[in-house]
């Protein structure tokens, strides 16, 4: 099997094989969420099966979906000083949109 690693599933920066003795291994994300696989006890090889797993890919069509309705959601709330202003109904149905690209997706598989 490979050992390449797929980027962090929560912020989808480069993670890393810090130590690969066979029952020690640790895999980090080298961003900044922290996130680490750590099991004395797993090889190097299931350590990065069960990083890779959790970091599934999504098809870049449903990316741009994704990403285009999270986009335009954005466009319609502002953070202010005493908390935000939004529009509560476009806001509400871009990140519907959003989900149901996902679930579409997830319903296709
Ligand atoms: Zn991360």
């Amino acid at each position: 099997m490979t050992d390449k690693l797929k980027p962090c599933p929560f912020c989808g920066e480069i993670a890393e094989i810090e130590n690969y003795l066979p029952e020690h291994t640790i895999i980090t994300c080298n961003g900044d969420c922290d996130v680490i696989i750590k099991d004395s006890y797993q090889s190097k090889e299931t350590a990065v099966e069960q990083w890779n797993k959790r970091a599934e890919t999504i098809p870049v069509a449903v990316a741009d979906k994704l990403e285009a309705e999270l986009r335009l959601a954005t466009l319609h709330y502002k953070r202010q000083e005493d908390g935000l202003i939004w529009n509560k109904d476009v806001v509400t149905h871009r990140l519907i949109n959003a989900l149901s690209a996902l679930t579409e997706y997830e319903a296709s598989k």
